[in-house]
């Protein structure tokens, strides 16, 4: 079996000549905080998206975790999330002294599923927060409706998008508050950042918890003109984007199309290889979704393999391929295990898919023969390890 001579990284950025130019100028301009970049990226990617309001801040955990506090939630409360998710989605919710409730997910396209976020709502319920995972839309069709129903507010957990689109509507231009990831193995990354989105009143007290609750515009106070005077209402949180990092965001947003129509050819050829493939299967997708494919991710079918899917990861690394998990479950991290009595079976469709599934090297910065070679490796190795 043939090894890639170097290591093939799961989700490498795609950094070029716009991006090492965009950083230098700022740090030539001498003005490296929140600042006229922050601005214009916010602007930018409110147009982008068709967002009514955008705050840009040093990561979705804090657009997330801002996200809930403006919507009310503290102690006694509960939020309904996934168990497919980052543990930074329930961390937040922790962190507020809420109580983290998980909906189990569809194991077709391991998305929440409305009918069990239905089953878990009380009278205490406060948010839904549902996770558009790997890219695709969660069904907001129906969260929306149980939500309205319920007198419940929806928080959008969008790490994995843009551009992901739900019946033709980009995730982050509705009504209900989502929050974008500029990681470094997002979409588009700002090395460590991310966006809320959502109604203007909303985004503008995030935007004052954002930077210690000082009182708007803070920023601009070492300006020529700008006020040194603040007055803090409450306290805040030190969540604010830098220059520096909305120079590279805005760089990256320049190419985001371009960036995922190569991320869709390398979706084409991975489909491609492991249609002919009864081992494997990528997640299905959604009717009436644009899937951003964020994230490549298969299931394998264990039950015919002598090898399990931690074995796989193995191999593959020691032929120099990264691959990874997305996710281990929230229900079987020891925090969550221990605080609600959680078991594997408390999530069974999540318990059983997670032990299944494996998320490829996927990433515009990969060429496409690159691709190709992993999908045919991947093959090869199962089809060695025939039950
Ligand atoms: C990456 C990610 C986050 C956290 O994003 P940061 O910008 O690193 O804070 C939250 N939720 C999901 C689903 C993610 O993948």
């Amino acid at each position: 079996m043939k090894a890639f001579k170097e290591f093939v990284t799961f989700a490498p950025p795609l950094i070029e000549a716009e991006e090492l130019a965009a950083v230098a100028e700022v740090l030539k301009s001498g003005w490296l905080s929140t600042g006229p970049k922050t601005k214009e990226f916010e602007l930018k990617f409110r147009e982008y998206i068709g967002a009514q309001a955008a705050l840009a801040l040093n990561s979705c955990t804090a657009g997330l975790h801002l996200g809930l506090k403006v919507l009310g939630v503290g102690p006694g409360d509960e939020v309904i999330t996934t168990p497919m998710t980052f543990c930074a989605t329930a961390n937040v919710i922790e962190h507020l002294g809420a109580r983290t409730v998980l909906a189990d997910i569809d194991p077709d396209t391991l998305l929440i599923d409305p009918s069990e976020i239905e089953r878990k709502i009380t009278e205490n319920t406060k948010v839904i927060l549902p996770v558009h995972y790997a890219g695709q839309a969660a069904d907001m069709v129906s969260i929306n409706a149980i939500a309205k129903k319920h007198n419940i507010a929806v928080l959008e957990d969008a790490a994995h998008c843009p551009p992901t689109f739900d019946q033709g509507q980009m995730i982050g231009s509705g009504e209900n508050l989502a929050a974008f990831s500029f990681y470094a193995t997002k979409n588009i990354t700002t090395g460590e950042g991310g966006m809320l989105t959502g109604p203007s009143d909303l985004i503008e007290k995030a935007r004052m918890l954002s930077l210690h609750g000082m009182s708007r515009d803070a920023w601009k106070r070492f300006q020529k003109g700008g006020n040194w005077k603040y007055d803090v209402p409450q306290p805040g949180y030190k969540y604010n984007m830098t220059d520096l990092q909305a120079a590279l965001g805005l760089a990256q947003l320049k190419k985001i199309e371009s960036m995922y129509q190569k991320r869709l050819k390398q979706v084409e050829i991975y489909n491609q290889v492991f249609n002919s493939c009864d081992l494997i299967s990528p997640v299905q997708v959604r009717e009436g979704t644009q899937h951003s494919h964020h994230l490549y991710v298969v299931k394998l079918s264990l039950e015919k393999l002598k090898i399990g899917r931690d074995e796989i990861i193995q191999r593959l690394n020691e032929l120099n391929v990264g691959t990874s998990v997305h996710y281990t479950p929230i229900h079987l991290h020891s925090y969550y295990m221990k605080k609600y009595n959680l078991t594997p079976a408390s999530c069974p469709e999540a318990t059983y898919c997670y032990e299944r599934i494996l998320s490829l090297p996927l990433s515009p910065a990969h060429p496409l023969g690159t691709i190709q070679k992993v999908a045919d490796l991947i093959v090869e190795i199962l089809e060695m390890e025939l039950r």
